[in-house]
């Protein structure tokens, strides 16, 4: 028995079956390269899940966890740590907002997000407004899987098996102005989207539908809370992705690549919204730690010292155009989307999307798909043209051996 083997059967009998693993183990990392328990390394493009934004190894992380856990891990936020200010000012700057929450991960800084409007709805009530308690959230949309966040999650099979999940959230059709105009009402407290959404599909909201969503929310004083927690710190070229839009939101949130594979999480709004809080009301045990403040300090500066945003925006636009090349060449891909390096390639069938996913691991290249038929790509902002390239070549050989095979099966008739 393989090591690998072992740990499937240990695992198959003490954990919870929440994931269908792809039969790896990893033990260590280099660049943009994962490495397997034999040493074969791996072109990562998905990053875990958009989180090791440096890649693996980066001597700069591995520095500031070693300072940081040799000072200071945890003190709870009973007590005062050097991090959280220094953190909070680079974030305010970064995204326009003024305040800010830690949490550990993506889905409870979106809970606060809930929170916070769902309060802040409260004390303009108390102040005389009209104003409701409804959220509404958008189809093909991903919060997490907590409660709040579950049932702001567009998927039915990650809600339904939980019902009855948190009410008063109504679903958008995606870009769609009409139906955000008619369900749109003094009863909504805050509309809720992803600039871009991630898990649903990489669907870039449309400008016109945004610059809706912002304009409706403002003359009621309903929250626009944009979730940027896939797509924000960077990946898209900017900070955050609701600025390639020039929309400014009144909450929004931050985690996966924040603490460069840290767990760490963030939830920014206005000094007006801010208000509705006071102590007591919100809080967590570890968010915020020293720790995972540090590590994102440093990510930021080194983001910013390496011109990573530049880079971003260079090697994605070029990733982006190579698979347009593709997608003329291949009439199964569909659709080419996405910014930076957040981007991807949608084909015209689920199993030709999971026999890519698995052909690209055995070249040795780590992709996904998502939204059953959309190819995600999620690379480390390190990536290089070179990446790019053995990954276009890869996908290339896949779609003319498939195109091949199909061509030549014979016909089955009915058209
Ligand atoms: C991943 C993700 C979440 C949830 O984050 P977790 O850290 O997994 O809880 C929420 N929103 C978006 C847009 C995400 O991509």
């Amino acid at each position: 028995m393989t090591k690998l083997d072992q740990i499937k059967a240990a695992e198959s009998r003490l954990l919870l079956s929440t994931y269908e693993r792809n039969p790896i183990l990893f033990v260590g990392g280099e660049g943009v390269h994962l490495i397997d328990e034999n040493g074969t390394q791996y072109l990562d493009l998905l990053s875990g899940i958009g989180v090791n934004a440096l890649g693996y190894s980066n001597p700069v992380i591995e520095q500031a966890i070693a300072r940081q856990s040799r000072a200071l891990i945890h003190t709870s936020n009973l007590f005062y740590h050097e991090g959280q200010a220094e953190l909070a000012l680079r974030l305010t700057e970064r995204t326009g907002l003024d305040r800010c929450f830690f949490a550990n991960t993506g889905t409870e800084a979106w809970e606060g997000a809930l929170k916070l409007a769902r309060a802040y709805a409260g004390l303009r009530r108390s102040e005389g407004a009209n104003i409701g308690t409804k959220f509404l959230a958008l189809e093909h949309s991903f919060h997490g899987r907590t409660f709040g966040s579950v049932s702001t999650t567009h998927k039915a099979k990650y809600r339904e098996p939980f019902g009855p999940v948190v009410p008063g959230v109504d679903f958008v059709g995606f870009n769609d102005v009409a139906d955000l105009r008619d369900k749109f009402s003094k009863e909504v407290c805050a509309i809720l989207v992803e600039a871009i959404q991630g898990e649903g599909g990489i669907r870039p909201l449309s400008q016109e539908f945004f610059a809706e969503a912002r304009a409706l929310a403002s003359s009621t004083g309903a929250l626009l809370i944009v979730d940027e927690i896939q797509a924000g710190m960077g990946r898209t070229g900017k900070w955050c992705a609701y600025q390639h839009y020039g929309i400014q939101p009144d909450v929004t949130t931050l985690a996966k690549p924040l603490a460069g594979g840290i767990p760490l999480g963030a939830m920014l709004c206005t000094e007006e919204v801010a208000r509705s809080i006071h102590a007591g009301m919100h809080g967590t045990t570890f968010g915020g730690g020293p720790l995972a403040c540090a590590v994102a300090i440093t990510l930021i500066d080194h983001i910013e010292q390496q011109h990573l945003l530049e880079h971003a925006t260079e090697v994605g636009d070029y990733f982006q155009k190579r698979l347009r090349e593709l997608a003329r060449r291949h009439d199964s891909i569909v659709d080419v989307r996405g910014k930076g390096l957040m981007l991807a390639a949608e084909l015209d069938s689920a199993d030709l999307a999971k026999l890519t996913v698995a052909e690209m691991l055995k070249r040795r290249i780590l992709i996904n798909c998502t939204s059953d038929t959309v190819l995600r790509f999620l690379p480390p902002y390190i990536v290089e043209r070179e990446h790019v390239n053995q990954a276009i070549d890869g996908l290339d050989a896949i779609f003319t051996e498939h195109a091949a095979a199909h061509s030549a099966l014979p016909a089955t008739g009915g058209h």
